[in-house]
C-alpha cells in the first residue's frame, strides 16, 4: 500500500468507527483537489467512491455540489443543468467577513428559492468554520450554528438533511457533534502545494 492509500485506510476505519458509536450514516469525502490524477486513482484502486474538487463545471457523473449561498448561483446552477443535481447549502457560520456561505439569518429565503428550482435537490448544509474555532478544546460553536439551522430548517420545511462538516483537523469533532458528511485533505494527501 502507498502512503496514501494508508493514511484513506486509516481515516476510513476511524470514520466508521465513529459511525457504529454514533450510530449514524458518515460519508468520508476525499477532498483530491489540486492533486494529480496518479493520487486520486490509488485512492480510487482501494474501492473510496466519494472525492471533492474545487472547480465546477460540466463533469459528468458529478454527484453534488456543496457550495451554494446565493440564490443568483442557485439559478444559474439549475439553469445550466439538464438533469437534477444534489446540492449542499453553505452556511458562513463562523461570521467571517472572508469566509463563503450564506448568513444563518437569510438560510430560510434561499431554501425557500432552492425548493422552487426544477433542478437543483437540496440534500444537506455545508461550513467550513473559523480556524480558531476548529482547533480550540471542546464544542466548536460553528458546528453548533450549523446544526441549529439543520434543525429548523427540517422543521420548518419538512426535510431531512445531510450535515457536512469536518476536515482533516477537526472531523472527529464534528462527528461527535452531528456532522453526516467530513471531507478530509490533507490528512490523506499531504499537504497541498499551490503552484503560482
Ligand atoms: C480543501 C477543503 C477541505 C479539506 O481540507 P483539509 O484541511 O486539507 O482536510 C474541506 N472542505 C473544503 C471546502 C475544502 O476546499
Amino acid at each position: 500500500m502507498s502512503a496514501i492509500q494508508d493514511n484513506l485506510s486509516l481515516i476510513k476505519q476511524n470514520v466508521q468507527e465513529l459511525a457504529v458509536k454514533y450510530n449514524r450514516e458518515i460519508t468520508l469525502v476525499a477532498m483530491s483537489k489540486t492533486k494529480p490524477i496518479q493520487e486520486i486513482m490509488e485512492c480510487y484502486q482501494t474501492g473510496h467512491l466519494h472525492y471533492g474538487e474545487n472547480i465546477l463545471a460540466k463533469i459528468p457523473n458529478l454527484y453534488v455540489v456543496e457550495t451554494i449561498d446565493s440564490e443568483k448561483q442557485a439559478n444559474m446552477l439549475s439553469k445550466q443543468l439538464d438533469r437534477k443535481m444534489n446540492i449542499f447549502l453553505q452556511v458562513n457560520t463562523s461570521n467571517e467577513e472572508n469566509k463563503s456561505g450564506i448568513k444563518p439569518e437569510n438560510l430560510d429565503g434561499l431554501v425557500e428559492a432552492v425548493l422552487q428550482l426544477p433542478n437543483l435537490e437540496l440534500k444537506g448544509l455545508m461550513t467550513i468554520g473559523s480556524f480558531d474555532n476548529s482547533h480550540s478544546e471542546g464544542l466548536n460553536p460553528d458546528f453548533q450554528v450549523l446544526m441549529n439551522c439543520k434543525s429548523r430548517i427540517e422543521q420548518k420545511y419538512n426535510l431531512k438533511l445531510q450535515v457536512s462538516m469536518g476536515m482533516s483537523d477537526d472531523y472527529e469533532q464534528a462527528i461527535h457533534q452531528g456532522s453526516t458528511n467530513v471531507r478530509v485533505g490533507s490528512k490523506i494527501f499531504g499537504p497541498r502545494i499551490y503552484k503560482k
